[in-house]
């Protein structure tokens, strides 16, 4: 078997894997990128809407190449529809931004690593770590079909939400089913939408998750739809309960499907491990997808850069003890707020329609100078206090 060395094996070239390797490079490590793959960004399975809030913290340039529309806000509609939360972005000050084309976007961040020193390669699955004494040394990785064995003195798993990596390095990073979301998403041309914002609808629409629509430019949209694991009762429910919307709603039932795709997410705390000796996850595969939005481009990407420039700090001494500086700063920019944010999601999911309705007639109405979960709280408090007994924790 042929062999390969190098400083840090990054395995998936998502934004996580592809900013993990661009700043490994960049403080100096020899970087191996492998993908699986035979073009990275395709298939897209993303409803590809970002804020432009983190575009910075990666050092990443806002390119047209690969924004497909530009957002003013978001617009949430109550199960009734009678009431609009709306996020302009006043309200949501960064948070607005894209919708973007994955495919573009993906292929730029590997150019930005490769770019920096790092070698890509395509096809080329991981399907086996090397563990030496217990330590992990590197993976088998089949090349264009041909295994081929990598060292490595330190492994970064980006290998998305199917991670098998983290699970053969033994870091347990398995999900409960009421925390896997299941999404269907049509790609639609030749509807009516407000293309300045992004769309949002809860309720029984969409049990346990949301429904979307993000505008891809005139009369294009992503449509889509994730229902939580526990919620589904048999198969195909979660295409019926998009379908069903699809077929309510005239400015939709007007189009055309020029894609369909399918997907998970998790919705879930941020798991206890993310490092051991000489391996780190990042990413959807450290699940880092933030628990209410199902958003995880930002949050892979910036855990990606964090993790490339602490692999490439502990190259002298790539033990658990130097990584930990990773978890640490992941723990301390998510960990609060996933567990809030899931939190809230586990308590939304078990509202009725007629309370949700209940519930977004308040906001709609109140001035909420800013839109965070404690200002929605107090409002709400103001005018329904029995709604709001089982979220006073979080007051
Ligand atoms: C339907 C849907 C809609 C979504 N919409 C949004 C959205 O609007 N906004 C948002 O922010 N997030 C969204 N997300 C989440 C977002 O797509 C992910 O959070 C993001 O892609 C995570 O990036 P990543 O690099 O961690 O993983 P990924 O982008 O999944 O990349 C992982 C890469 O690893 C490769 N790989 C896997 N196994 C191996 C292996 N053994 N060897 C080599 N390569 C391997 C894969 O081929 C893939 O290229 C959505 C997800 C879904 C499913």
């Amino acid at each position: 078997m042929k062999s390969y060395e190098y400083d840090v094996l990054v395995i998936g070239a998502g934004p996580g894997g592809s900013m993990a390797a661009r700043f490994a490079a960049r403080n100096g490590a020899k970087v191996l990128l492998v993908e699986k793959r035979p073009e990275i960004g395709v298939p897209v399975r993303c409803a590809e809407g970002i804020s432009r809030d983190w575009l910075e913290t990666v050092d990443v340039k806002v390119d047209e190449k690969w924004i497909d529309a530009n957002i003013d806000g978001a617009k949430i509609y109550s199960p009734d529809e009678k009431s609009v939360v709306e996020l302009s972005a006043e309200k949501a000050g960064n948070e607005v931004g894209f919708v973007i084309n994955r495919e573009y976007f993906d292929k730029h961040l590997a150019a930005l690593a490769v770019e920096e020193g790092a070698e890509l390669w395509l096809k080329s699955p991981a399907i086996k770590i090397i563990k030496e004494d217990g330590k992990i040394k590197g993976a088998i990785i089949r090349k264009f079909g041909e295994e081929v064995e990598v060292r490595a003195k330190i492994i970064i798993a980006a290998d998305g939400y199917e991670s098998q990596v983290a699970r053969w390095a033994g870091i347990n990073t398995v999900l409960r089913e009421r925390d896997i979301v299941s999404c269907i998403e049509y790609r639609m041309s030749n509807i009516d939408i407000d293309e300045k914002f992004t769309h949002f609808y809860i309720g029984s629409c969409a049990p346990g998750g949301y429904l979307w629509i993000f505008p891809k430019g005139k009369n294009e949209a992503n449509v889509g739809i994730g229902v939580a694991l526990n919620k589904i009762k048999e198969p195909g429910e979660v295409k019926k309960y998009l379908d069903k919307f699809i077929e309510e709603h005239p400015n939709l039932k007007k189009g055309g499907i020029l894609q369909i795709i399918t997907g998970a997410v998790s919705v879930c705390p941020v798991p206890k491990k993310l490092v051991d000796d000489n391996i780190m996850l990042v990413g959807d595969a450290a699940r880092l997808i933030d628990p209410i939005t199902g958003g995880g481009i930002a949050n892979a990407s910036i855990s990606g850069r964090w993790a490339g420039e602490i692999a490439a700090k502990c190259l002298v001494n790539p033990s658990k003890e130097c990584l930990q500086e990773y978890e640490k700063k992941v723990k301390d920019k998510w960990e609060k707020k996933h567990l809030r944010n899931w939190f809230v999601k586990e308590k939304l999911s078990e509202l009725d329609d007629d309370t949700l309705n209940k519930l977004m007639d308040v906001i709609s109405q109140e001035d909420i100078s800013e839109i965070s979960v404690r200002a929605i709280l107090e409002a709400v408090q103001k005018k329904y206090p029995e709604l709001i007994e089982e979220f006073e924790e979080l007051l």
